[in-house]
């Protein structure tokens, strides 16, 4: 099942199109995406059986985060072994945490500002919750995901590495940081969840490739570590980390510059396109 934002309101993606949700349920469920995660259960059932005739065609710049306000965002640093090394970094014990704030969330489709020379591409399958979880085990992790989708984890590399600490969060939330799309698509729906193709590229040169069966810690993993700490909401959000091949990681270093395209894909999701703009 696909499902996600559409104008700002919770929509079914079909084969025939878009299906406006608080419409086709007679305002059963609310036109808000972010509130059907607190019934993503009674949702998933409605949406199997679901008057889907009322499909139409949609325009993709007007699609929106499948997610938009989540209570909460994680975010997980060196989770790939490829790009722990490519960072001369060694392998975590436990998951690297850190947020990107809300207001860097953005849609699949558009321009992202640059906020300097140095601003790099991450690749990212994003997870988002659908049923509270606190002290969940690894073998129930998957129980608590409402579904997957696509992100990219723009970061600002000067602003990250500037002070005596890392800066992740601040250096990965100026606006439009934190896209996600194009829809969020159902656990269910994949062959393997724990081994799906992702990757990206600039303007149709490919930079990023791997498979999220190389994550470090596995999305029911996450779901076990971050629960052991606190509580996951319903709709809260989960980046959980890029694979090798961050213009950072190379040698020379390569950043993205105005007027390039970073488009991205997940397989079985879909993509995001995006170009980088100056300042106005
Ligand atoms: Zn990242």
């Amino acid at each position: 099942m696909r499902s996600g934002n559409l104008a700002g309101r919770l929509t079914l993606f079909t084969e025939g199109g878009a299906v406006d949700v608080e419409r086709a349920s007679g305002g059963r469920f609310d036109a808000d995406p972010q509130a059907v995660y607190a019934r993503w259960a009674e949702f998933v059932e409605w949406a199997a059986t679901a008057p889907v005739d009322s499909a139409v065609a949609f325009d993709a710049a007007e699609l929106g985060p499948p997610a938009p306000r989540p209570a909460q965002v994680f975010a997980i640093g060196l989770n790939y072994r490829d790009h722990a090394a490519e960072a001369g970094l060694a392998l975590p014990d436990a998951p690297v945490v850190f947020t990107k704030f809300v207001s860097s969330f953005a849609g699949p489709e558009g321009e992202i500002v640059l906020t300097g020379p140095t601003v790099d591409w991450e690749v990212e399958l994003v997870a988002v919750i659908g049923t509270a979880a606190r002290n969940v085990p690894v073998e129930r992790g998957w129980e608590h995901i409402a579904g997957l989708t696509v992100g990219q984890d723009v970061s600002d590399r000067t602003v990250q590495s500037a002070g005596p600490a890392p800066q992740f969060s601040l250096a990965k939330s100026f606006p439009g940081f934190s896209p996600t799309g194009p829809w969020l698509v159902t656990p269910d729906a994949f062959a393997d969840p724990d081994d799906i193709a992702l990757g990206c590229s600039i303007d149709g040169e490919s930079v990023q490739k791997g498979r999220t069966s190389d994550l470090v810690f596995s999305v029911p993993q996450l779901v076990a570590e971050l629960s052991a700490a606190l509580q996951l909401q319903p709709g809260d959000v989960i980046f959980t980390g890029t694979p090798a091949g961050v213009g950072m990681g190379r040698n020379p270093k390569r950043f993205l510059a105005a007027g390039q395209r970073l488009d991205t894909f997940i397989e079985g999701i879909g993509e995001m396109h995006h170009r980088f703009v100056s300042p106005a």
